[in-house]
């Protein structure tokens, strides 16, 4: 039993399936089949504990603001718009706790088949890992043009738009069904559990509890 308020934030979709039963470990059963409702608020058995049901790129910033004391996200959004360093958060930061290790995949660099990464003049990059593509390149000394897209990043090289993309690969099918093939392994990729770090500090016995249940769950 919880007895200190705690909001979770959660994401729909393949994090979902695979997040449920981890929550359930912590005895944590939402009232009712989040996949199946229009609602983003949901009780669960436990009358103090509430989820709520974010797109991945919003799970951070609930997270950072407190407004949610934890969060289940892809490690490619904290990347994103996560607050790694307390200089970019303040004292609003996020302890990333736990590697769920779910939802895995590979953020790439990927370009089209038979070519190779040009890095000998500016190239063009699509993607919607803004943030991640200006630290990668600078990294690497290549000058990009970073050209942001929502969705569809595949059609990029294809129409001329881009040289390269930065996006998620899994099984490389989507890839290679628009004529790409992956170039760089940028990051080993699964969802995390994130806490806020005043949440932490105040709610500790109970945020401490969840994470050992999920922890030894997992
Ligand atoms: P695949 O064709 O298996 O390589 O899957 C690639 C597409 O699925 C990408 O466009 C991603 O948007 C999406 N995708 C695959 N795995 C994940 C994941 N773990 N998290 C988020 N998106 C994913």
């Amino acid at each position: 039993m919880i007895d200190t308020p705690l909001t979770i934030a959660l994401t729909k979709g393949r994090i979902l399936e695979e997040t449920l039963p981890l929550l359930e470990a912590a005895d944590i059963r939402p009232l009712e089949d989040i996949s199946k409702s229009r609602k983003l608020l949901f009780e669960t058995n436990q009358k103090n504990v509430r989820l709520i049901v974010l797109r991945g790129s919003d799970v951070t910033t609930y997270v950072r603001y407190g407004t949610a004391d934890l969060g289940i996200a892809g490690k490619d959004m904290l990347m994103e718009y996560g607050c790694e360093s307390a200089e970019a958060c303040g004292d609003q930061g996020i302890y990333e706790v736990l590697d769920l290790g779910i939802a895995k995949c590979q953020l790439m660099t990927a370009g089209r088949v038979n070519e190779a990464p040009i890095r000998d003049r500016r190239i063009k990059v699509a993607t919607k890992f803004i943030n991640v593509a200006k630290s990668y390149y600078a990294e690497k000394g290549v000058q990009a043009d970073i050209i942001k897209l929502y969705g569809a990043m595949e059609l990029a090289p294809i129409m001329g738009l881009a040289d390269e993309i930065i996006d998620i690969v899994d099984t490389g099918n989507t890839l290679k069904a628009n004529g790409l093939v992956p170039w760089d392994a940028i990051a080993d990729i699964s969802s995390r559990l994130i806490v806020n770090k005043a949440s932490m500090k105040m709610k500790h016995a109970a945020i401490q509890s969840l994470i050992d249940k999920i922890s030894s769950a997992l």
